[in-house]
């Protein structure tokens, strides 16, 4: 927060609107498009000099069980499906029946709505695997989506000109490619004549847009959706502000202390903001926040020993605006993060990137070890998985680290950390970037390592004889549709996520604890209404959506896309409460639902 006297007399100007939205990430734009649908004049502040926060980083995958598109494909599962699922992932003390009921039950319509009535149409994730599939209720796809990709034309010059890029950490060569049927025709472009075809069609665009529009345009993964939601804003008259900060709330001088605006600076001066309805907290939570991450983080005790791959821009401005009103952060629940394993990148500019080891883990030749060249958990598994893993196993007073191993195979196969696969040359990423590791057998890579090479070759030896049967003695890797769709299938091993680790060169990578945002957060009600500290309920006029708000899981990680498959849904919710809206625009029918009704009842009871 800058060093800025507020005050009448001090603004430069003054806007006026019916709600105030700080941050246009996946939670803001979604209140901001939803509620001016419903007739609202609504202004978007958003902080840095383009859209998206971490959305725009993001795979874009939505987890929304129930959505129309797998109803329109046949799949209408029961709403106690997946209430099952996620009580067994939860456990009793950290599962809250209000808000998650709400979720279910507004996630569905949510969809419905942004892919029947604006330009965000959705892809479904018909393959997309709930984590833990030997849990009751566990889905084994349809259940999430994300935005279908475009092609940058489609948007308005200066609304395309406030949109973030793609993520250079998980983009090839600045383009991005889509998880599924685009990213295997990258990973066979050297095996099938029609992957390279359409590969090389892909490359060949971007090359071009480079040249022209000097930016990526084939639009796909969190910046589609941003983008999409941008224009589902701007058709109904949002005014999307870059470069503008939510400084400060005001609040009526009545005993209510409404929250009726803020201050916000601009690249033109304070402006004060009167904002009728409300005001909504869409920042990004606070995974920039070295303090807070001290606070709350496991294992963190300076806080810097975390690596985000959030922006800067999400050092929790809304935490401290809430709590300016009178709100507080609740960091109860098994995790403060959405924990994800990172490794660092040195680029020669001095820049320093932070790579998030989504898929690699998972592929078959691949293995994460310890320094004491021990395996500690099933790297098939989630992320989060992975780095509690290392968070519970890594003896106290060492850093939490651990290592990948790849065997020359896979590791030229498969993405390995920052390296791409075949044809791309690995001593890009050996030589020049020095993100991975490489020596001609295991020992001498466990010396290059510092992991103790006895139990590297005897973990390898292990993991090997059993991986040629199909089994994980260990840790169970293999033994689910999540872990055998992460891996390979193509290769000549009875289970796809287990290959022996074959012939040299072997190559490593450090991996470290880092996350893609925060789970502590704001506390809210099932409505996004920011709680007061004191209880005495909520603070009026403010809403807090996206990672401002606690995590509507408790801190756990049931399935991908459970960040942004919330941050739209409560969005939405938070529109169609500002505009006072009583039925779904997706079906017409009454809302609340009966059955939600019903159930919120019977949690309470
Ligand atoms: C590489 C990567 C991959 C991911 N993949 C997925 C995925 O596939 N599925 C999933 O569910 N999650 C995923 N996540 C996590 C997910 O992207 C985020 O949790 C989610 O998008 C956060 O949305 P948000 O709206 O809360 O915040 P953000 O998208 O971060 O938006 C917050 C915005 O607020 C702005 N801001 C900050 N302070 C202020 C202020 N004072 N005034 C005005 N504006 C301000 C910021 O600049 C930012 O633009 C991924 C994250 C990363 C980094």
């Amino acid at each position: 927060m800058s060093e800025v006297s507020f005050s009448d007399t001090t603004v430069a100007d003054q806007w006026h609107c019916d709600v105030l939205v700080a941050g246009s990430g996946a939670g803001g734009l979604a209140a901001a498009a939803t509620a001016a649908f419903h007739g609202l004049n609504v202004i978007v502040a958003e902080r840095a000099a383009r859209c998206g926060g971490a959305t725009a980083r993001s795979g874009g995958w939505a987890w929304v069980p129930g959505n129309p598109l797998a109803k329109a494909d046949g799949v209408d599962e029961a709403r106690d499906d997946f209430r099952s699922y996620l009580k067994a992932v939860i456990g009793e003390a950290d599962y809250d029946h209000e808000r998650i009921e709400a979720f279910l039950e507004n996630a569905p319509h949510m969809v419905g709505f942004f892919h029947h009535k604006t330009p965000l149409t959705f892809a479904p994730g018909k393959k997309i695997n709930d984590i833990y599939g030997k849990l009751p209720g566990a889905g084994t796809g349809h259940r999430s989506v994300a935005a279908a990709p475009f092609y940058g034309k489609e948007m308005k010059p200066a609304l395309l000109a406030k949109l973030a890029d793609q993520y250079k950490m998980t983009a090839f060569w600045g383009m991005g490619i889509m998880a599924g049927e685009d990213l295997g025709h990258f990973l066979h472009a050297t095996k099938r004549p029609n992957s390279f075809a359409y590969a090389a069609r892909r490359v060949a665009i971007h090359a071009w847009d480079k040249l022209v529009h000097r930016r990526n345009m084939q639009l796909v993964n969190g910046v589609a959706l941003v983008g999409r939601l941008m224009q589902a804003a701007d058709n109904h008259g949002v005014r999307i502000e870059v470069e503008t900060a939510l400084e400060r709330l005001i609040f009526s001088d009545d005993n209510e202390r409404r929250v009726i605006g803020a201050y916000v600076t601009t690249p033109h001066g304070l402006v004060k903001v009167n904002a009728a309805r409300g005001v909504v907290l869409a920042t990004g939570g606070f995974p920039a926040d070295v303090e807070r991450r001290r606070q709350t983080f496991a294992r963190t005790p300076t806080g810097t020993e975390h690596w985000t791959l959030a922006p800067p821009e999400a050092d929790g401005a809304g935490a401290v605006l809430a709590e300016s009103a009178g709100g507080f952060v609740d960091a109860a629940g098994r995790a403060a993060a959405a924990w994800c394993p990172v490794s660092l990148v040195d680029f020669k500019d001095g820049s320093r990137g932070v790579f998030p080891h989504i898929a690699d883990r998972a592929k078959p030749g691949i293995i994460g070890v310890l320094k004491n060249g021990r395996r500690f958990v099933n790297e098939a598994n989630g992320y989060y998985d992975y780095v509690t893993g290392m968070l519970n196993t890594v003896p106290a007073g060492e850093p939490v680290e651990s290592w990948l191993i790849g065997d020359h195979r896979a590791v030229r196969a498969y993405m390995f950390g920052f390296a791409k696969p075949r044809p791309v040359p690995l001593a890009w990423y050996t030589r020049y970037l020095k993100c991975v590791e490489e020596a001609d057998t295991l020992d001498q890579l466990a010396e290059k390592c510092g992991i103790d090479p006895v139990g590297l070759m005897s973990t390898v030896a292990e993991f090997t004889r059993h991986a040629a049967q199909g089994i994980d003695p260990a840790f169970g890797r293999g033994e689910t549709p999540f872990n055998r769709a992460g891996g390979d299938a193509s290769l000549p091993y009875p289970n796809p996520s287990l290959a022996p680790l074959g012939k040299g060169p072997y190559y490593a990578v450090k991996v470290r604890v880092g996350s893609f945002g925060t789970f502590a957060g704001i506390a809210v009600d099932a409505r996004s209404r920011v709680q007061r500290q004191d209880g005495q309920g909520a603070v009026a006029g403010l809403y807090a959506v996206g990672l401002d708000q606690k995590s509507v899981f408790g801190g756990h990680y049931p399935c991908d896309g459970i960040n942004i498959g919330p941050a739209l849904t409560f969005g939405y919710m938070v529109g169609r409460e500002l505009a006072g809206v009583q039925v779904y625009e997706d079906d017409g029918s009454a809302a609340p639902s009966a059955a939600y009704r019903g159930s919120v009842l019977n949690a309470a009871l």
